[in-house]
């Protein structure tokens, strides 16, 4: 064969290993080379080589980290301090089938294709709501998202090419930092202490000019920090001077377990360049997969573009429940449920940890949202830390996930309201265990 082609034997034996390893070629030894075959001739399909149609899949560097996360050897009776979702006994699933009940009171078109946009009435209910909490909205400023996940998706889609640079507030939330990481962006992070830092952030948009700053002011997820309003003045300020377009991700404001937080940047948007994403995932039912996005109509009209390639429309159904829960006050009575509970067990996680751990975990006890971000001392490996936790029955997020390089101290990320205040107080004993033999140092 390498005669005939001309080329030289060695690129002939590689050609057909490379053929082996993909499956293409069967190699029987005393015999030859076979090509595999497709089908067993029964009506079961053989080995069709699937790995070379795809196209490379993008490989997060957190990914072996999250992998470890779910396929950690875990005890039964698990307790979550991981998943950011809000406790399924606080569903209320009677006021769901109310909802669908009054579906066949709808006009058959409901339940056809609708707009990219969005089912009008939600579009309208959601910006009356918006409007209420502060940021004068109109149903066209409204894009009807499955998700807020599939928001930034969109987002980054629409906005960021290889190599643009993008900053983000350092930690971040997870998923945005991967859409950003699969986009092929240069990263820029703009390091949370106390206050924001303005000066490094100017410094940013004078030597990188970045495509947007991406920041979720209220209760950060993972740091639940909120950004105090002189602070989100001066943002505005200094974004309206550079035209710096800033994406906010809004996700927990209405989850505040005592004063009110400050109004959101898009309430104090002075030149235009706020893109504001929220979801009903925290709030209500996250497997109703529903967000929006608020922005001026240009930017919603490219979105809806973009989203047009991915499922032409978000789920009807959906939209129908959630207009529906708005408009008859549902979710304010909901909120208020919610408020006291989650106020509890945030109250009951740091508690707990105060009692049997306070030498190996310092928080800062957040003002709302989802979330205790802990300091662990004195430093361990917080990968560690989870094998061990997961095996006595507890999890978390470690710290690292929610970098952009390795942290300078070890933290961990604590949900305090997927369990009731018993079961968290047993999962801080469990990990109290775990921390206080050392074994992760
Ligand atoms: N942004 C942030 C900050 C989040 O915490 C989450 C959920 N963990 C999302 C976006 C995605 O939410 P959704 O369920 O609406 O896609």
């Amino acid at each position: 064969l390498a005669n005939l082609l001309k080329v030289s034997r060695t690129t002939v034996i590689n050609a057909y290993r490379l053929l082996e390893e993909n499956g293409l070629v069967t190699t029987r030894v005393g015999s030859g080379t076979y090509i595999t075959e497709l089908s067993t001739g029964d009506g079961h399909t053989g080995s069709m080589p699937w790995e070379q149609l795809f196209s490379p899949p993008y490989k997060s560097p957190l990914a072996s980290l999250l992998r470890s996360l779910v396929s950690s050897p875990t005890a039964d009776d698990t307790i979550s301090f991981a998943a950011g979702m809000p406790d399924p006994q606080l569903y209320d699933l009677t006021i769901l089938e109310n909802l669908t009940n009054q579906c066949p009171d709808l006009p058959k078109e409901t339940f056809g294709h609708i707009s990219i946009e969005g089912y009008s009435p939600l579009r309208h209910s959601l910006a009356a709501w918006q409007t209420s909490l502060g940021i004068p909205t109109s149903p066209d400023n409204v894009l009807i998202v499955s998700g807020s996940q599939q928001g930034l998706y969109l987002l980054v889609k629409a906005l960021v090419e290889p190599r643009d640079y993008v900053i983000v507030e350092s930690p971040t939330y997870l998923g945005t930092i991967q859409l950003l990481e699969a986009a092929g962006a240069r990263i820029l992070g703009l390091p949370q202490s106390d206050s924001l830092d303005l000066a490094v952030l100017e410094d940013y948009l004078i030597r990188y000019r970045p495509k947007f700053f991406y920041t979720i002011p209220t209760f950060q997820n993972p740091a639940g920090r909120v950004m105090t309003l002189a602070q989100r003045q001066e943002l505005i300020r200094l974004a309206a001077r550079y035209r710096l377009a800033i994406v906010e991700d809004d996700p927990y404001s209405q989850l505040y377990y005592g004063q009110q937080p400050p109004p959101t940047l898009k309430s104090l948007d002075t030149y235009g360049g706020v893109i504001y994403l929220s979801t009903f995932s925290k709030i209500l039912f996250p497997g109703l997969r529903t967000g929006w996005i608020t922005a001026p109509p240009p930017v919603i009209n490219r979105l809806a573009q973009e989203k047009q390639y991915v499922d032409l429309h978000s789920n009807n159904l959906s939209q129908i429940i959630l207009h529906t829960c708005l408009q008859q006050d549902y979710l304010a009575q909901h909120l208020t449920l919610v408020r006291r509970e989650y106020r509890k067990r945030r109250d009951a996680l740091a508690g707990a940890i105060r009692q049997y751990c306070p030498a190996y975990l310092d928080f800062t006890l957040p003002a709302g949202g989802f979330y205790l971000w802990c300091k662990v001392h004195p430093p361990a490996s917080p990968a560690e830390l989870l094998r061990q936790a997961a095996a006595a029955g507890v999890t978390f997020v470690p710290g690292e996930a929610f970098y952009l390089n390795q942290p300078d101290s070890p933290y961990i990320r604590l949900c305090f309201v997927t369990h009731d205040e018993d079961r968290l107080t047993e999962g801080v004993r469990r990990l109290a265990k775990i921390l206080a033999s050392g074994a992760a140092n």
